[in-house]
């Protein structure tokens, strides 16, 4: 017989946290409470497995169940010393939702199952608290009506036309009647009208009485939850987050316990380190005489359980550290247990029954980028974790947060801080104080960088925020309009700053207790991850001079395998790249020293060139150009100090560059000696309909092979240069746009021939290159057996190869690209996230096919996709040497590079040196 049910309790369970995948992750969690001795009210968990057989069944609930579900019950009677549906001395139970991965809020919960009228006269004369009782009636009436009797019987009310909604709209108006603030403002008597009036609106709106038969209300939840699984929200948000609908979900039932009994009750959700910042400090709220869902739904204003939890809007209120100091020590202690036990953060849920602590619940705690690398590195000195685990408690995509500027610690510590908020955006931010948007944006187009402060943002203020470097209001919380757009931006943001009164006509604000009265153009500097505000500018610091990231990195590194290098077009971007640790460069897009500052000399003989009408005034233009080229490519080279650098021939298509003003025609005829008019004809003459299907890289050398030998005389040249005067470098000659063996053989001669000249011109014995191709086009990675032949690398140039591979034009997506991504027709934008199943097919046999002609192959990535973890991740799984992305994502991929080798299970690296592995 399939056994369903699992139950825990009295300091004994079934399961343990190993278990989710059977009894979901709340499930799992409240086992190895119990088995800790944790005090965890007692209870059962039905498991995923007969969530699966419901669905296969129909939706029947496997017949087996009855007697394991009803044995579980005793059992749990037994330890709570309650009967369920008792008169005398009643047991309620919960019933609640627990998938392998939580999916938060996502799926319903039933709680104050078992009140009937039998039960309830029972609970008030044991409670003495009629108030508490009726409380709790009209709560279950509420949830059972919406989530068994509505939900889960599919039905589908129009918009506001809800049963929650529509019994909600009831409570409102007692309220109003009786003249109450608050629902704990209404007495036991009017919650009693107000639940049977409730059943009334039930019956009226559902066409089915309330089920006044405990144990009907039982089967009714756990049915419940399991339709749930299969709810819309819950649907939708598993694929989003790419969970297998065969999972299923598990149900807990559990004995319920109760904050609302009164004043020595209450109830809570904490972390056990600070979710924002990752502080080692117990971080968590309360509400005292209130159940879970009060903290949840936001309806009252939660207390701070400790002093290192008070914040501006929270301080005055009382905490549980010193309003039940015993039961706090209790629940600190727990923390305590749980993090040995978890080696993580965690959020845990806990309530307090008229002075006894219970914990409902824990799981890993949800943390910002900062929080995650703080913790990592506490944690790993704190003796919890090894080094290998606390590479994988950062994801690489968290690491986006990090890489904006902080302010430098050692002054943070004596600055003036003026006034505390909420942590709502990442980094640290300075400017002038604006206050208004339209404000915000001039002081952006005159180049001044801008705090905005409001008293709150709306969404007019949009524009200004994202003009401003930072934004400050004295309003609002975590879910604030300023705090959700800061956040999704990752723009520096401290919301709710209580203690500033600003007033928007006369440009100023006030601090609570202090003279200083700010002022339009006053400068402050704001710590957005911790809700910090200084007077005055403050120095930051890069992330890279960030000691924690600093060392965090180079851990990463020790268990990296793959190398990670830099696309990078200019000696400047070469030497951040380095500063986040590429170790060396997978393309330089040579053309790129034709757009931008500094380039309208080497442009103005580029179109000279391009212009030319015979061979003699192509090689006069080529003449002009080569020390530009020279002068930038040696920089380029110098700037990465002997680590490699892929130099990749011109690839774009020449009429890109065609003067198109008559003022830069005039210009360029007068250079060439011909009419304008002439300039005009040979432009038109080079327009092609489909350009990136035409006369572009390598076919530019075949046609010209004299721009090919301009270029690579260029990069021999300088590298000569440098190594005459005691320098390292590597350049790696790569050309684009190839589709056969011939095309490599033919530039390769030039390659010789030119390497040989120079190494004749200036004496030198050896000077060190490799030559190679990029893989873009699929009859390329088709032949890479015979394309390996003539090459020492690869590098995938995976936009052109999944343009060329889908048919989709790369620079025309936006026309259909979210349709496609929105009717699910593609799990994800190709030319970000690598398609594995098809690019990555034509990639994974490149790699084989090269490899079997050539073992040892050298191969990289260059396109776009190099700097996405989980395109990192398949670059590791095929083999790959190195990725390369653009400059701010190079700590990315060495993390996702380190966590790909992590999860394969490789062997740490003692020793490892630089630039080895490209
Ligand atoms: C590519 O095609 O992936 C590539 C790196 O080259 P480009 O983007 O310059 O075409
Ligand atoms: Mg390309």
């Amino acid at each position: 017989m399939n056994k369903y049910v699992y139950t825990f309790g009295g300091g004994s369970a079934e399961g343990a946290a190993s278990d989710k995948n059977l009894l979901g992750g709340k499930g799992a969690n409240l086992a190895e409470m119990c088995s800790l001795g944790i005090p965890v009210p007692a209870g059962f968990t039905v498991s995923t497995e007969c969530c699966t057989a419901y669905y296969a069944d129909g939706c029947k609930l496997p017949p087996e169940l009855t007697d394991q579900v009803l044995a579980a019950l005793k059992k749990t009677e037994t330890i709570m010393g309650m009967t369920y549906g008792d008169a005398v001395n009643p047991l309620l139970l919960s019933c609640r939702s627990g998938a392998r991965s939580s999916m938060p809020g996502m799926m319903d919960t039933v709680l104050n199952v078992g009140l009937s009228t039998v039960t309830i006269p029972g609970i008030i004369a044991k409670t003495k608290n009629p108030r508490f009782v009726w409380d709790s009636y009209r709560r279950l009436i509420m949830m059972y009506a919406d989530v068994v009797m509505e939900k889960a019987e599919g039905l589908e009310p129009a918009l506001g036309k809800g049963i929650r909604k529509i019994l909600d709209e009831k409570l409102d108006e007692v309220k109003h009647a009786k003249g109450c603030k608050s629902d704990t403002d209404l007495g036991a008597d009017d919650l009693k009208t107000l639940a049977e009036a409730f059943k009334e609106l039930v019956r009226q709106h559902l066409g089915k009485p309330f089920p006044d038969d405990p144990m009907a209300q039982m089967w009714g939840g756990i049915a419940a939850v399991f339709k749930s699984w299969n709810g819309k929200k819950a649907v939708s948000y598993r694929r989003i987050e790419g969970i297998p609908d065969e999972w299923g979900t598990a149900v807990n039932v559990q004995a319920m316990v109760f904050g609302n009994m009164g004043d020595s009750s209450a109830t809570g959700v904490a972390f056990t380190r600070d979710p924002a910042t990752g502080d080692n400090k117990f971080y968590g709220e309360w509400l005292v005489n209130a159940q879970g869902e009060d903290v949840v739904a936001g309806i009252r204003t939660p207390s701070p359980i400790n002093d290192d939890t008070k914040n501006e809007q929270n301080k005055h209120l009382v905490s549980m550290q010193h309003a039940m100091p015993e039961t706090y020590k209790e629940l600190d202690a727990i923390r305590t247990t749980l993090e040995k036990r978890f080696t993580d953060m965690l959020d845990i849920e806990f309530t307090i029954q008229e002075g006894k602590l219970w914990m409902l619940q824990c799981r890993v705690g949800k943390r910002t980028g900062t929080a995650a690398l703080n913790m990592a590195i506490d944690m790993l000195d704190e003796g919890l974790i090894t080094e290998k685990t606390a590479v994988m408690r950062v994801e690489p995509k968290q690491l986006d947060e990090l890489l904006y500027p902080i302010i430098d610690p050692k002054t943070e510590k004596d600055a003036n801080l003026i006034v505390k908020g909420l942590p709502a955006g990442p980094g640290a931010a300075c400017g002038v104080l604006v206050f208004t948007a339209e404000d915000a944006v001039a002081s952006f187009r005159a180049g001044r960088k801008c705090i905005l402060l409001r008293e709150e943002t709306n969404p007019e203020d949009v524009e200004g925020m994202r003009a401003a470097a930072g934004i400050l209001t004295a309003r609002g919380g975590m879910t604030s309009h300023a705090a959700l757009v800061a956040r999704g931006w990752g723009k520096c943001c401290i919301v709710g700053a209580g203690g500033l009164h600003v007033d928007a006509k006369t440009k100023t604000a006030r601090i609570t207790g202090s003279d200083l009265v700010l002022k339009e153009g006053d400068v402050v500097t704001l710590n957005g991850t911790r809700g910090h505000v200084y007077f005055g500018s403050l120095p930051m610091m890069d992330a890279t001079e960030n000691p924690r990231f600093q060392r965090f990195m180079t851990m990463a590194d020790t268990f990296r395998t793959m190398g990670v290098r830099t696309n990078a077009d200019t000696p400047q971007d070469a030497r951040v790249a380095r500063s986040f640790g590429a170790e060396g460069i997978g393309l330089v897009r040579t053309e790129h020293m034709f757009y931008g500052e500094g380039s309208d000399e080497p442009l103005f003989y580029l179109r000279k060139m391009i212009l030319s009408n015979t061979a003699a005034e192509r090689k006069a233009a080529l003449s002009e150009l080569y020390p530009f080229v020279k002068a930038t490519l040696k920089g380029t080279l110098e700037a990465m100090e002997g680590l490699p650098v892929t130099i990749r021939l011109l690839d774009p298509p020449l009429h890109e560059f065609v003067p198109q003003g008559a003022e830069k025609q005039a210009e360029l005829a007068r250079a060439l000696g011909i009419a304008p008019e002439e300039i005009k004809k040979r432009g038109e003459d080079l327009h092609e309909t489909n350009p990136m299907m035409g006369h572009r890289g390598v076919r530019l050398g075949i046609t010209y092979p004299e721009v090919s030998e301009m270029q690579i005389r260029a990069i021999f040249e300088g590298a000569a240069e440098l190594i005459l005067a005691g320098k390292k470098c590597i350049p790696e000659i790569m050309v684009p746009v190839t589709c056969d063996v011939s095309e490599i053989v033919v530039t390769r001669k030039i390659v010789d021939q030119v390497h040989a000249e120079i190494l004749k011109q200036f004496g030198i014995a050896e000077l060190e290159y490799k030559y190679g191709t990029m893989i873009e086009i699929p009859r390329a990675a088709l032949l890479s057996d015979q394309m390996a032949k003539s090459c020492e690398f690869f590098s995938f140039g995976t936009n052109d190869l999944t343009q060329l591979t889908f048919g989709f034009s790369r620079d025309d997506i936006g026309g259909f690209m979210n349709e496609y991504l929105d009717q699910k027709l593609l799990a994800a934008d190709p030319f970000q996230t690598i398609d594995r199943d098809g690019v990555g097919q034509l990639i994974r046999m490149s790699v084989e096919k090269g490899r079997a002609t050539r073992p040892g192959l050298k191969i990289g990535i260059c396109g776009e996709q190099g700097g996405d973890p989980a395109s990192v991740d398949f670059c590791y799984e095929i083999g790959l040497t190195y990725v390369s992305c653009s400059p701010f994502r190079v700590p990315i991929a060495r993390l996702a590079a380190a966590q790909a080798a992590i999860k394969a299970g490789s062997k740490k690296l003692h020793i490892r040196p630089k630039g080895a592995k490209s």
